[in-house]
């Protein structure tokens, strides 16, 4: 049978369209009225050609009955706001160190700047988002977090002060149902609040992992700049289960951002997310080649 029209390199084309569609089929049944959390890094979203993508996509799943809360990160947004102003930026073990300074700047481009970025990037191709700021929306509870460092040669562990860096301690799911149950599409800025009013830099996927926890998400899915974890030879790990994440996460080529990811990853496993992915989001549509293909782009971790 041949659609006597079209030739037949485009028929193949439209066939293998029709087919992928089909294939999209069980896993749109499996996430079908689902919560699916999506970490939206700031490596991930330089480019206006994948923002767009980025939010067909996000689109493309509440249409079709999935609820995506996208958390949003802004390191290197952050970073040049920094440097424009003369204050130093200082990374320990992959977080920020956050003096009162950093933490106003950090409060103003992730909650005004970004967050309405992507917001307005969902909305200008169909979809209906929602703009929320984890501290004044009161989403996200934290507490001073407290990193010990283990001294190599004494082995003595001692405590580093970071700052106004935060983790979260409460998430606050009846704020983020309300917005679902409305249609709308959450995007939260990773800042939490305590109950003296100090506001508190939260790592991106610290904070996306603590909200799939606490909604129960299907899925976590962190974009990054890099295609998921990387071995020891530079080659993509394309799956791994929890605890074999954890025994590499202190590997010499676990560094950087990356280590926050796998804890995060490992964490929100462990609270009942069923699966988590670190994935390149700047190939166009990683969500969707993620979350409706076979096998997946990224790493997967699971259970
Ligand atoms: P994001 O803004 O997406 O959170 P980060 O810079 O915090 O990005 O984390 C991702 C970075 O982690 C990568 O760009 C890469 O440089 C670094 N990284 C360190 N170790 C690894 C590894 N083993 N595999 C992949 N990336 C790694
Ligand atoms: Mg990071």
């Amino acid at each position: 049978m041949k659609f006597n029209f079209l030739s037949e390199s485009d028929q193949a084309y439209y066939i293998h369209k029709a087919s992928t569609l089909v294939e999209a089929l069980p896993y749109i049944r499996q996430h079908s009225g689902k919560n699916i959390v999506i970490k939206y890094g700031g490596h991930a979203m330089g480019d206006e050609k994948i923002s767009k993508s980025f939010s067909q996509d996000i689109g493309l799943l509440k249409e079709v009955g999935i609820n995506p809360i996208v958390v949003h990160g802004g390191g290197p947004q952050i970073g040049a706001m920094l440097k424009m102003k003369n204050i130093k930026s200082k990374f320990i073990e992959g977080l920020r160190v956050t003096d009162k300074k950093t933490v106003k700047v950090v409060e103003d481009v992730l909650s005004n700047d970004i967050n309405s970025k992507i917001v307005e990037g969902i909305n200008t191709t169909g979809g209906k988002a929602v703009g929320l700021a984890g501290h004044l929306d009161n989403i996200i509870e934290a507490e001073k977090l407290e990193i010990a460092i283990k001294d190599s040669d004494s082995n003595i562990e001692k405590i580093l002060d970071i700052g106004f860096v935060g983790k979260p301690i409460k998430i606050n799911c009846d704020k983020i149902n309300e917005n679902i149950s409305k249609g709308l599409i959450p995007v939260i800025a990773p800042l939490g609040y305590d109950k003296r009013n100090s506001t508190y830099n939260i790592n991106a996927d610290t904070a996306a992992g603590a909200i799939a926890g606490a909604m129960k998400a299907n899925k976590l899915l962190l974009l990054t700049d890099v295609p998921g974890i990387l071995d020891e030879k530079n080659k993509l790990i394309s799956s791994l289960s929890a605890i074999d994440a954890l025994k590499i996460i202190n590997k010499e080529y676990i560094k950087g951002g990356m280590r926050p990811k796998i804890n995060t990853c490992v964490n929100a496993i462990n609270n009942g997310v069923k699966e988590a992915s670190i994935l390149d989001g700047r190939i166009p549509h990683s969500i969707i080649l993620e979350l409706f293909t076979e096998h997946g782009i990224g790493t997967q971790i699971y259970n």
